[in-house]
């Protein structure tokens, strides 16, 4: 018998929560007054909770659970994988079929020539991978001082001290003396927030040519790398001008440093192709995977690494690798998670069905008086939430209020939205239907309406000076 079930009243699971539970991103004394949503079970886009609500899954899980909640061939694959082989390691010259099966399977689906898949366990420890990974390939190639690698301000990169510190979010660096050294930032492609008066595609030029400026500064013998999401995610669906990846693989071609694709939500169709690089045109040395790799039924990351840096890396001994690299259930998991989305053709569903429906249905949203711009590409979109339209206002109050209270109306009619600041960002299963898309559209309205009028009711649509 399981040690826990579901039959406790929710009352007394938020109060055992509460006393043992450290919760990820989150102020736990307030939750722990407020009671945390208990999610007991799910099946294709809708989440259960304890108290019998069916929610409407708007962000698949955390970016993450692309082919919908409930495949059954998940669970036998994991489970026949358990009793064959449940562990065992890929150090010491040995290997197992899984993780030849599926770092094959990723280096097909992969374009180019990233054709060598270093296995971890998540998207964080992947980009920790990447940071040694591309310091040591300069070391070998006798560059020792290129260490140096370029990233973006509110970009996101795990959690961990290495790839936090490649994330550019101000919060995280507070805490835990973050970043670590040789690590530079440079402004983000965001034309709503950060824009003025330039144009978007002037806009997107000139923060690309930061890249170029960052190198020019440090110079091109200190500079490793530059990583960046094709699409920013957790910084809030920040979809670059059309000007900006043309130029940014311009700077990476014309001096010496290497390209790191950070794909862990772009990946695996997210973006309507298998990986964001090919919707936005970006050819990287690497890419970093994770998340839709498994459609997160399982906890899997990875780094697809080139021919030249996997040669040169694998020509000493690289000193690193984690327990549970190429962990054989979570890569059989992984492997039939790719084949539900090559068999079942997921990719032409995102392209011909899901993807225009969503388009219309979150483009349909920009008439709210709430509601900015919406952006949107494949399957992951984002609106910005604004008191003046016109002159794409802030909040006269503390960033992040208004896109609180628009999440918490989404979570009172059973539909989850996230909010990063005050912009709503989407990212449901890319199997869902045209049915569900006008259900999520008309509990998306409400909310945006309820919100719209509780902030009227308390003075709160006003523009910052
Ligand atoms: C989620 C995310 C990560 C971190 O992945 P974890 O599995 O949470 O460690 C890294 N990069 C991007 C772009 C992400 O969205």
């Amino acid at each position: 018998m399981p040690a826990i079930t579901n039959h406790l009243p929710t009352a007394e699971l938020q109060a055992l929560d509460a006393a043992h539970h450290m919760h990820p991103f989150t102020t736990n004394k307030d939750l722990a007054d407020k009671g945390a949503r208990i999610i007991t079970r799910a099946k294709g886009v809708y989440l259960h909770d304890s108290e019998g609500n069916e929610i409407l899954d708007g962000m698949a899980g955390l970016w993450c659970v692309n082919i919908g909640y409930g495949r059954e061939e998940m669970a036998e694959v994991a489970a026949r994988q358990m009793r064959e082989l449940p562990f065992y390691n890929t150090f010491f010259m040995t290997t197992h079929v899984p993780a030849i099966a599926l770092a094959q399977k990723i280096a097909e689906l992969a374009p180019g020539d990233l054709n060598q898949v270093f296995f971890a366990g998540s998207g964080s420890e992947a980009n920790d991978t990447n940071i040694r990974m591309v310091r040591t390939y300069w070391a070998m190639k006798g560059k020792p001082t290129k260490s140096i690698i370029i990233s973006r301000k509110n970009a996101y990169h795990g959690s961990s001290v290495g790839s936090g510190s490649l994330g550019g979010m101000t919060p995280m660096h507070e805490q835990g003396g973050l970043p670590i050294p040789d690590i530079h930032h440079i402004n983000q492609p965001n034309w709503w927030a950060e824009g003025g008066g330039m144009d978007p595609d002037a806009f997107g030029l000139a923060r690309a040519q930061e890249l170029e400026q960052a190198i020019l500064e440090h110079g091109e013998d200190r500079i490793a790398a530059f990583i960046a999401e094709p699409i920013q995610g957790a910084g809030g669906v920040i979809i670059p001008p059309a000007t900006y990846w043309p130029e940014i693989q311009r700077i990476c071609d014309k001096y010496e440093i290497l390209l790191i694709a950070d794909e862990v939500i772009c990946g695996f169709g997210r973006t309507g192709n298998w990986f964001g690089s090919q919707t936005l045109g970006i050819k990287p040395h690497i890419m970093t995977i994770a998340k839709g790799l498994s459609s997160g039924y399982q906890p899997i990351g990875g780094s697809v690494v080139c021919d030249e840096v996997a040669e040169v890396i694998g020509s000493g001994e690289f000193n690193h690798g984690y327990t549970y690299s190429g962990h054989p259930v979570a890569s059989a998991v992984a492997l039939e998670n790719l084949r539900i989305l090559q068999e079942e053709h997921v990719l032409d569903h995102v392209r011909d069905v899901a993807g225009p429906a969503l388009h219309e249905m979150w483009h349909g949203l920009s008439d709210h008086p709430l509601v900015g711009e919406t952006t949107i590409v494949g399957m992951m979109g984002s609106l910005a939430l604004t008191p003046h339209k016109e002159s794409r206002a802030k909040f006269a109050m503390e960033a992040g209020t208004a896109g609180f209270m628009c999440r918490e109306r989404c979570f009172a009619n059973n539909l989850v939205m996230r909010h990063v600041y005050d912009r709503m960002v989407i990212s449901p299963p890319l199997i869902i239907n045209p049915d569900e898309i006008k259900e999520f559209g008309r509990r998306a309205r409400k909310a945006l309406d309820e919100c719209h009028a509780q902030l009227k009711e308390q003075d709160m649509l006003k523009p910052a000076a």
